[in-house]
């Protein structure tokens, strides 16, 4: 342990430098204006990686952006650990939310972390914990003390739904045999409380759009007169939800497994204060389905979220417009047994 200690302390100071470096690139893959900055992203994995200790590293081409590939073979007898992570990042919009710039990491101590913590886009999703296993493959390997095999498989698709990864993984069957997958791409109960997530819910990510008059219309002349497209995607949008939080579409619930009263009994044992979790988000409640935990909400039960909505006049002042289109991103976080297919067209059927 000591070593290891001296080790990272000795090495600290061009650990953050080397991540600081990696944040410091706009790799949002949602957005093609990025697509160089995602690509050179991709370039600078591998380096770290080669440096790091790997025998043979490789960007691997795909339908869309690259994956790279790193391995440490030190004995097939040995197990193998494949390390999953991602190099791309979410779009940093809204930009005036962010205290600092989000491709211009900074360093700052706050309540939750006392003894400092990087900000910028990609900090904590995921470079950050792609980067902390980087690294413990360098410090393995300068001390000899890797005890088995390591794969890394870094992928730059996740936040725009790993498009080309099940195409990738189909292709490199034998080359990603492994024993073991290690993802650091999820929460930790606490600063203090290591946790490992056993499971994660799916997704249905559908797009609605209301088509209403074949133009834009003046409000002083057919408002109440015709179906404005905004109000009739909101009413929508508000008939998914029934008063108690719960779905509204029919055959939503129908596979949903219900856990037992003995596994929520074991949920709730994981520590957890209702108070910091508001206190971190700066909100006053929770909310949620009834007759479940926030726990439970965001883990075991099923949900439907607007992820975006647009239409009509959103800059300055006022214009009276009657928007002829309106139009809603809409996301259901899916459980064990609902099939995000057959849901997709459970919503269609429901709001056609
Ligand atoms: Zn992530």
């Amino acid at each position: 342990m000591d070593k290891l200690k001296s080790y990272i302390n000795q090495h600290k100071d061009r650990f953050i430098n080397e991540l600081i470096e990696l944040l410091k690139i706009p790799s949002i893959s949602a957005d093609s204006a990025f697509s160089q900055d995602v690509i050179n992203t991709a370039e600078a994995i591998k380096i770290s990686l080669q440096k790091a200790g790997c025998d043979l590293v490789e960007i691997c081409e795909t339908p869309g952006y690259p994956i790279v590939y790193g391995e440490k073979i030190i004995d097939e007898k040995l197990p193998t650990i494949l390390v999953y992570g991602h190099y791309d990042v979410q779009p940093p919009d809204p930009l005036n939310l962010w205290d600092s710039p989000p491709f211009e990491p900074v360093i700052k101590k706050t309540e939750i972390h006392p003894e400092g913590a990087i900000f910028a886009r990609g900090s904590c999703d995921d470079k950050g914990q792609m980067y902390m296993h980087v690294k413990a493959l360098e410090y393995m390997t300068a001390n000899n003390k890797l005890p088995c095999n390591v794969k890394f498989m870094i992928e730059g698709e996740e936040e725009v739904g790993s498009v080309s990864l099940s195409w990738f993984v189909k292709q490199n069957h034998d080359k990603l045999a492994n024993d073991v997958i290690l993802i650091s791409d999820t929460g930790m109960i606490s600063n203090t409380q290591p946790s490992i997530t056993t499971g994660l819910r799916g997704l249905s990510y559908v797009e609605v759009e209301v088509t209403g008059p074949n133009r834009d219309l003046h409000s002083g002349l057919y408002g109440g007169a015709v179906a404005n497209p905004i109000n009739i995607l909101t009413k929508m949008i508000a008939s998914l939800h029934d008063e108690n939080n719960h779905i509204t579409i029919p055959g939503f619930y129908d596979k949903v497994e219900e856990l037992s009263t003995e596994e929520r009994a074991e949920m709730a044992k994981a520590p957890f204060s209702l108070d910091a979790y508001k206190k971190a988000l700066d909100i006053e409640s929770v909310y949620g389905e009834k007759g479940y935990t926030t726990n439970e909400r965001n883990a075991i039960r099923p949900t439907l979220d607007v992820n975006g909505i647009w239409g009509g006049y959103t800059g300055e002042g006022a214009k009276t417009v009657i928007a002829s289109k309106a139009s809603a991103k809409i996301s259901m976080r899916l459980v064990p047994n609902q099939d995000w297919n057959e849901i997709t067209k459970l919503f269609r059927k429901y709001s056609s």
